[in-house]
Parts: structure tokens; sequence; C-alpha cells
């Protein structure tokens, strides 16, 4: 990274770019729930859904990406080994073993709740410390904001057609 880039991070960079990596490993998973989940998700209101989990899907790989320049960026690497994903995430994965709609949004509405946790958390740490940081984090966290509401919205929609069968 730039030397005054790198002044400007008041903070250990060491542990930032240790937050960053198991970010990183949480939106790799969150990608392929998403992505799974889109291919063998059955039931009603399946391509309203399906829409939804592949949109989700890109922006997660999206937010993989983000994360992965910040640490190159600050002078660290990304993890090397999808093995290495469930170890360090704060998220984990949950399978799509039960491909219902009903379990699928509420897998992901699980994980995203976590996920805008876990930004939470690192904007807390990085306020005022690290504001690159801190202002890209922000930014996944709106989209992950806007993850959860879709969702739920789609979770509604589900219970009142369930209702009025
Ligand atoms: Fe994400
Ligand atoms: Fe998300
Ligand atoms: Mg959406």
């Amino acid at each position: 990274m730039g030397t005054r880039g790198r002044e400007i991070v008041d903070m250990d960079v060491k542990e930032v770019i240790g937050l960053l990596n198991k970010a990183f490993a949480d939106e790799w998973l969150a990608h392929y729930q998403y992505w799974l989940g889109a291919k063998v998700v059955k039931g009603p209101m399946k391509d309203a859904v399906i829409a939804e989990l592949l949109q989700h899907a890109a922006d997660e790989m999206r937010h993989a990406d983000m994360v992965a320049n910040r640490i190159i960026q600050l002078g660290g690497t990304p993890v090397t080994t999808p093995a290495q994903w469930l170890k360090l995430s704060n998220c984990g994965y949950d399978a799509p073993d039960d491909a219902h709609v009903k379990t699928i949004i509420e897998q992901n509405i699980k994980g995203e709740q976590c996920a805008i946790s876990v930004y939470k958390n690192i904007m807390e740490i990085t306020d005022r410390k690290d504001p690159v940081t801190n202002n890209m984090v922000l930014q996944i966290m709106s989209d992950e904001v806007e993850h959860e509401e879709d969702l739920q919205g789609l979770q509604e929609d589900l219970a009142v057609m369930l209702q009025g069968t």
C-alpha cells in the first residue's frame, strides 16, 4: 500500500486484515449458499425467489472482490484455499439440503442477519481509525441490510399466499 495511505490507518493493520479475511470467507460461503440455493430451490413463488437469490449471489461475490482488494491494499493476502473459508467464517454455511423455498429463505435471512452484525462490529472497530475500510464496510453493510429486507419481503408474500390456499 502507498506510504501515506498506510500512515492514516491509526490501528494495527494486521488486526484489520484479520477481520477482513474472516469477512472474505463469509462472502464466499454466502455466495455459494445463494448460488446453489437458486439451483435447487422448489416450491411456490419459485421464479421470484430464484431471481432474488441469483442477484444476491452476484452481490456477495462483488463483496468478496471489494474485501480482497482492501486486504491486498493493506499489504495482506486473501485466504488462498477454500478449506480456510469454513475455519475462518463468522457466519458459517447452511447447506440447502431441504430445498423448499421457505427453508432456503429462512437460512439466507439468518446469514444476512449474521453478516449485518459482523460488518457493524468491523465498523465500530475501524471507526475514526481506518476510514477507507470503514467506508467500504458501510457500503457492504448497506447491501446486506437490503438483502435481509428483500428476503423478509419474500417470506411475507409467501406466508400470505400459503394462508390464502
Ligand atoms: Fe455480502
Ligand atoms: Fe448479503
Ligand atoms: Mg435483492
